[in-house]
């Protein structure tokens, strides 16, 4: 019998975390521990790492994913191992997870099989303590702005405008639209509010982007709450905010340091969505990682469209990140989806089907390469892939000058993904990297939006009605107008419909809202329906997460 991720994960012989550090050179007393098997690392040691040389990053990215699984997380896992057992000082950088999700659909996102990250139940639920962190400064803020208002509003805000809404760390669609400060006068004045989930907070954008204590502040004071009636933007700096979200936020800015199954360094920081933000773990960890590692292996949220396009456009730009390699992860599975099999007939061999779904993976190569960065394909193989469907893709890949490597880690660990490490080594070595973003700082916002729809999404063009158009002005006027965009779309397609599977072409992308993230120093182009509160689905993976006799978690995957 197959063992679950949970089973697999409690059979673990994990390290002390201090053991972990030693392995990476941090002094103990530079590690802050969580018990035995977690650690923050100090912020004045990673300021002190600061002329040290770079290791070579490297990231993992997807194709679309589908309902049929790709597995970036358990390659970026098994990618980091392999590199160790070939010899190479190796650290993965991987975000962490969200509660809304694990009790959602989920039911967890350390990894699986053979390649995870442990302690695996706490990474999943409340880790260190940072969601909480953020979702305590997120409300400080809402309950500072309401308080201005109650206390006689002296920078007049209008309640009409206030744009901050509260977060909580919970897939809860009640709280997505709701009115606040009913019941009389002494609670304030009555106005609509909601809440979103702590990933899609703009402050978890933030702590992800920053690049120091310094830098947070300056962020969190830059945010902009909502507006005057005369459409003056009112900064978290004016309500006096930024010094106490500060103070909430300064522990959950320190990197967070736990161990693969393999006992490898593995840092878990920050997690933000990858829609409505940028989807990637904290600069922070990403940098320390580079100076105390040879190779950083890491994920960027969803498919490569939304989640490596905003890597490179977005963190790697702003945080003067270079990469020297990136791997694109598909299955065979996902690509008989992207070739037109529904999910129940995907236990059945289809060759064609599998050499029409080849086209997703084949743009996501071309696209990434678009970056300047050389690409590899990894091929996550599940036990029910057939021979001559792994041939299938291998010949349709090598005929585009791509080769596709079969990887094992689920089932094998690391010694299923030597290969793979081995042709990252390569590609990473041969310094063929030559990171450019895709467009320009001083390029208009829409025209951003036109280049990464044409390039990246291959749309003919943009759909901007004269309202959001307006939008974009406005909001380069407030000065937004260097800063990158960060698209919130379907991950399903390369288009806006999300049924729209393999590579599509002839499509326009329309662009429905602008909002402006001036802290996080990006602007979101909302393109298609985008929720920032997911919901529960009919049966949620809580029904069956629950304590054993063992006093054991049960029922996380
Ligand atoms: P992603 O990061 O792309 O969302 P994950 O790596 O988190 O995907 O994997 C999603 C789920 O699929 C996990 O529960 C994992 O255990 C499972 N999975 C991944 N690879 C395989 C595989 N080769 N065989 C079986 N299950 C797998
Ligand atoms: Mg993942």
């Amino acid at each position: 019998m197959v063992k679950s991720d949970i089973e697999i994960a409690r059979e673990a012989k994990m390290k002390p975390i201090m053991e972990i550090g030693a392995g990476l050179g941090i002094p103990s007393e530079s590690l802050m521990p969580y018990g035995h098997t977690k650690a923050k690392i100090d912020l004045g040691y990673i300021d002190s790492l600061k002329d040290r040389p770079d290791g070579k990053l490297i990231l993992v990215t997807g194709i679309n994913p589908t309902a049929a699984g790709e597995g970036k997380t358990t390659t970026t896992v098994g990618l980091g191992d392999a590199l160790n057992r070939i010899g190479k000082k190796a650290a993965i950088c991987l975000r962490e997870p969200s509660l809304g999700p694990c009790f959602g659909v989920k039911g967890g996102a350390a990894g699986g099989g053979y390649a995870q990250v442990v302690p695996m139940e706490d990474i999943n639920l409340h880790f260190t303590g940072d969601f909480h962190a953020i979702a305590a400064a997120n409300n400080l803020l809402a309950a500072l702005i309401d308080n201005h208002v109650y206390w006689g509003n002296a920078v007049g805000l209008d309640p009409r405008r206030i744009t901050w809404r509260r977060a909580l760390d919970m897939n809860d669609r009640a709280l997505r639209s709701i009115v606040n400060s009913l019941g009389g006068v002494a609670n304030g004045f009555p106005r609509e509010d909601g809440f979103d989930i702590v990933v899609a907070s703009e402050i978890m954008a933030i702590l992800c982007l920053s690049t120091d204590l310094d830098d947070l502040k300056r962020r969190l004071g830059a945010i902009v709450v909502g507006y005057t009636r005369d459409r003056k933007p009112v900064h978290a700096r004016e309500l006096e905010a930024d010094g106490a979200m500060t103070v909430l936020l300064k522990d959950a800015l320190s990197p967070n340091l736990v161990q693969t199954l393999e006992n490898n360094p593995a840092f878990i920081h920050g997690g933000p969505f990858a829609n409505i933000a940028h989807g990637c773990n904290s600069v922070m960890a990403t940098k320390a990682a580079l100076k105390l590692a040879d190779y950083v292996v890491t994920e960027a949220g969803f498919g490569a469209d939304l989640g490596a396009e905003k890597f490179f456009d977005i963190k790697c730009r702003k945080a003067g990140l270079a990469p020297a390699a990136a791997v694109v992860v598909g299955t065979v599975r996902a690509l008989k989806m992207h070739g037109g099999v529904a999910k129940e007939d995907l236990g059945t061999e289809n060759v064609e089907a599998v050499r029409r779904g080849v086209s997703n993976i084949a743009r996501h190569v071309e696209n990434t390469q678009k970056f300047g960065v050389p690409v590899a394909v990894a091929l996550n193989r599940f036990i029910t892939d057939t021979d001559a469907e792994i041939a299938a893709v291998r010949e349709e890949l090598a005929s585009l000058g791509a080769d596709a490597i079969v990887c094992n880690h689920w089932a094998d660990g690391s010694a299923g993904t030597v290969d793979l490490a081995h042709h990252v080594v390569e590609l990473a070595e041969s310094r063929r990297a030559a990171f450019k973003p895709l467009y320009g700082d001083e390029v208009g916002l829409e025209d951003k939006v036109r280049t990464i729809a044409r390039e990246i999404y291959r749309a003919d063009d943009i759909a901007v009605d004269a309202k959001t158009r307006a939008q974009f002005k406005e909001i380069e006027a407030l000065g937004g107008a260097n800063f990158p965009v960060c698209i919130a779309k379907t991950q399903y397609s390369f288009s806006t419909d999300p049924n729209a599977k393999g590579a599509p072409t002839g499509h326009t992308l329309p662009v429905r809202e602008v909002r402006l993230s001036n802290g996080a120093e990006f602007v979101v182009v909302i393109c298609g329906e985008i929720m920032t509160m997911p919901g529960l689905p009919r049966v949620p993976a809580a029904n069956k997460i629950t304590l054993n006799a063992q006093g054991q978690i049960e029922g996380l995957f």
